[in-house]
This record gives structure tokens, sequence and C-alpha cells, in this order.
């Protein structure tokens, strides 16, 4: 068969955590839509997990030109993966995974009679390592974020910051303000600063990764981002300076569920799991009033006490409102809290909660009867949000989150940043707030964003028409052109 006729072929690498799964799903979704063959990259660990709980076979049989490879994250099958020991998931991938994906490259295993070679990777911008192999090989790159590109700019300025001395402050005062990020002069203080940030250990290896990816990511020929330009248009004329050739398409999960109902498929929800979903809390919502309830969830990595635990219970119970919420099995340290709960949050939960291991969220956030989030600030749960104009409590744990929940409580004002505290009274004040004394502000604040949100990926809007340029950057590069 005559290559030259076959359309591009793309690699997509997620960096093997659910968020960036769930992120990079999006984009191979999305360029499938657009003719595309795709081959995403799984490490064993992420691709068993699917397998075991998410549905993506079955969606996936919609696109005949999508295929999954598999490749060890070199790690143990019992190793957690977990924010604890994130580093030694860098330095596995880094060591061992390099290594198994340039043989797979030189293979030329990946092509096919009916599939043409790589045209280019699409991989996430935290796997440094990409850039080096696929230059060698000669196969572009453009690398996709998968955090906010206003916590992105953070990283890229930590030089700046380190330069000036933000990184080593004495004592416990969070409050000044951080000078050396341009664009956030007025309002990032040391508290908002990412988790890795406030150690004050320079030789922190996360610390050296951060300023290696500000490095890399530059080299490669474009850089996806998840978010439209509406919601980050200043901090985004910043990230130019250095990477001239970005891609805002976001959100992702919103762009896909345009995509799909133009092109009258069914939008499958939320069906990327690496945990199995229980659904029995749709129904739940089914009888409840519009607006009434507060969706809880902390995401796949947020780790928290027993303490934490029963501080946000008391507040959400004391708070009198109606709650979602999402227990994941591994997520309070110690088993023991099971057995221990206070008489009156059980009878509250009774009365008034519903918990779940965890949840289908995108269908969640959509249900008329939700009303506000009480997230962890991962970026795409505050995206998942944003696009269906829930506000938000936010109660950062790690990463990027500390940077997105200062900009939503401060500059796109959708809700309360409650960081570093989770105080009963401080929670069941805040639930108040959101769901009722402020209900009104913030519920106009959150659909004004979601109507931006969809406008944009609408036919005319900013993430739409950059979307169709990714594919025509990608098209060229295979020097195969529109039809
Ligand atoms: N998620 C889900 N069900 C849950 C909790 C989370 O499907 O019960 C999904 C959520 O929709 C989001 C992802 O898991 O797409 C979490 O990514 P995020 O970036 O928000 O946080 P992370 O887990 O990476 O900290």
């Amino acid at each position: 068969m005559d290559q030259s006729a076959l359309p591009p072929h793309v690699l997509i690498f997620p960096l093997p955590f659910q968020g960036p799964v769930n992120s990079m799903f999006k984009i191979a979704e999305l360029l499938c839509l657009s003719g595309f063959h795709i081959t995403i990259l799984l490490t064993d660990y992420i691709y068993n997990r699917l397998q075991r709980h998410s549905t993506f076979h079955s969606r996936f049989q919609n696109y005949p030109w999508l295929h999954v490879e598999t490749i060890s994250d070199g790690l143990q099958e019992d190793h957690p993966r977990s924010v604890a020991r994130i580093m030694e998931v860098f330095d596995s991938l880094k060591s061992i995974t390099k290594k198994l994906f340039k043989e797979m490259l030189i293979s030329g295993g990946l092509s096919s009679e009916t599939r043409r070679p790589l045209t280019c990777i699409i991989a996430d911008g935290a796997l440094g390592f990409v850039c080096d192999v696929a230059d060698e090989i000669g196969i572009p790159v453009i690398y996709s974020r998968t955090v906010s590109p206003c916590s992105l700019w953070v990283f890229f300025c930590l030089p700046k910051l380190i330069e000036a001395d933000e990184l080593l402050f004495e004592g416990n005062d969070l409050d000044p303000l951080i000078k050396s990020v341009p664009g956030m002069e007025g309002f990032l203080r040391r508290r908002d600063l990412p988790s890795w940030c406030r150690s004050g250990d320079l030789s922190d290896p996360i610390i050296s990764i951060l300023k290696m990816e500000g490095e890399e990511n530059p080299r490669a020929r474009g850089l996806i981002l998840n978010t439209f330009e509406e919601l980050e248009r200043p901090i985004l004329s910043h990230i130019r300076t250095v990477c001239p050739n970005l891609y805002t398409i976001g959100p992702q999960h919103a762009h896909l569920k345009t995509k799909l109902a133009a092109a009258a498929t069914p939008y499958s929800l939320s069906s990327n799991s690496l945990w199995e979903e229980d659904k029995s809390c749709i129904t739940w919502l089914d009888a409840q009033q519009s607006k009434s309830v507060i969706y809880v969830s902390f995401g796949s990595l947020t780790m928290m006490t027993r303490d934490q635990l029963m501080e946000f219970w008391h507040g959400l119970v004391n708070s009198g409102k109606r709650f979602l919420w999402v227990i994941r099995p591994d997520s309070v340290a110690g088993k023991d809290w099971e057995s221990q709960i206070p008489k009156e949050i059980s009878e509250g939960t009774r009365e008034r909660g519903y918990i779940v291991g965890w949840a289908p969220q995108e269908e969640v956030l959509g249900h008329p009867a939700v009303g506000g989030f009480l997230t962890h600030s991962g970026w795409n749960s505050t995206l998942e949000s944003i696009a269906a104009g829930v506000p938000m409590i936010c109660w950062p744990y790690f990463a990027d989150q500390q940077v997105n929940s200062r900009y939503v409580g401060e500059v796109w004002k959708l809700g309360l940043d409650i960081k570093d505290t989770c105080d009963r009274a401080i929670v069941e004040k805040a639930v108040k707030d959101l769901m009722e004394v402020r209900k009104e502000e913030f519920l106009e604040k959150a659909n004004q964003m979601a109507k931006l949100a969809k406008e944009s990926v609408s036919e005319g809007g900013l993430s739409y028409s950059n979307l169709n340029r990714l594919i025509e950057d990608i098209r060229l590069m295979s020097g195969t052109t529109h039809d």
C-alpha cells in the first residue's frame, strides 16, 4: 500500500496517573475524529487498572484506527505509585521506561502496512526524556501539559524565584506576596506557590525536575494546553514568550463532547477510571432538589489523615446541606476510621449525605442537583467544574493545586479557597457561604465562565480553531493535506 496516502499517525504518551490519562485520552479521541491513526502508549500498570475498571475498550471500538500499546514503568506491580513515592515513579520512568521507549521507536513495530511510521509524538510535558529519544530518531514532538497554565508559568519562573531568594523564606509567615512571577505580582502569596516550593530545600529533586521541564518544554514543536484563552489570557501571553506555539484547545472534555454531539455520536462520560465507578450516586442525585447538593472529591492522589477526614465530615454535616462525597478506598491514612464514626455524624450522613468510593465525576458535575464542589483543585476537576458552571470550595493538596485554588478564589471569583485548613467551623462556614449566603453571586460568575468555555470549543471559538490548527500542523508534518 502507498503509505503516503495514509493519514498521519500520532503516538500519545500520557504520564501514568489518572488526571493526565483522562486529559490525554480526550486529545486522542479528538484527533481520532479527524481521521488520524492514533497509538496510545500506556504503562502496564495503568492499562491493567483501566482494563479492570473502565469502559475504555468498548468505547474505543468506535475508533478502529486507535491502538493501545503498553510499556513498563519499571516498578513492581505492588508499588503504590503514590504522592509520597512520586520521585520513584519519575526516576523509574527516566531510567527504565526511556530505554524501552527508544527500543520501541527504533524497532519500527508501531507501523505496519496499513499504518504509516509515526508522524509525531504527543507526550506529557513532564516526560522530558521523550524529546531526547525522539530527536535522536528524528520524530517531531508536541508536548501536552495537563497541569494548569497558571501553575506552569510559576514552574517556568522557578529560576527567577530562586534568584530573587523568594523560595527560602524564614518562619511560618505564608502571607507575603511573591514578586518574581510576572503577571501574578498582585495576588500570589507564598502559600499559593506549588506545594513543592514550600520546603525551602532547593536541592529537593522535584525542584530540579520542574526546572528541567521549564528548559525542556520549549524544545518541542508546540505545547498543547488544556485551557481556553478567555480563562487565562494574561498568563498565556507570558507563556508564549517562552513557548510561542501554544495550542489552547480546552476544556478538552467539553471540546470532545461538543464534537461528538455535532457528529451525533453518543458521548460516554468519565469512562477512563482507574477505580470502579459507583453509579448509584446518580440515582441518589436524581432524588435531590436542584442545586441543593455539594459534591466532595479530592481526586485520585490526595491523602488525608483521620483527623482531617473527621473535620471535613463534621463541617459537612453541621452545614445542614446535602452532600455527595467520594472517599477513595486508599485515601485515608490508616483503616481504623471506618469503625470510629461518631453517632452524630453517621446520623447526619444518613439523613443528608451519600458516600461512594469513586464517582462518575463529569456526570455528577453536570447533574442539576449539584450546586457546589468541594475539591482538591486538580486541574481536570477544576475545568470540569468550570465547564459545568459549578462554583467551588478549594482545599488544595499538592503540585499545581495551590496555584489553581488561588485563581479560583481571587482571580476568577468562582468560589472560596480554604487552603491549609479544614477545621470543621471553616468547612461549615464555607459550605453555607457557597450553597446559601453567596450562592447567587457565585452561580452567576460560574455560569458566565461556563458560557465562555462552551463558546470557545464551539465552531468559531478559539479552542475550536486552535484544534484545527493543531490538526493541520500535524498533517503538514506528514505531508498529507486536508481532504
Ligand atoms: N474523577 C472521577 N471520579 C472521582 C474522582 C475523580 O472520575 O470520584 C476524575 C475527575 O473527573 C478528573 C480526574 O479523576 O478527571 C482527577 O484529575 P484531577 O486533575 O482533578 O486530579 P488528580 O487526581 O490528578 O489529583
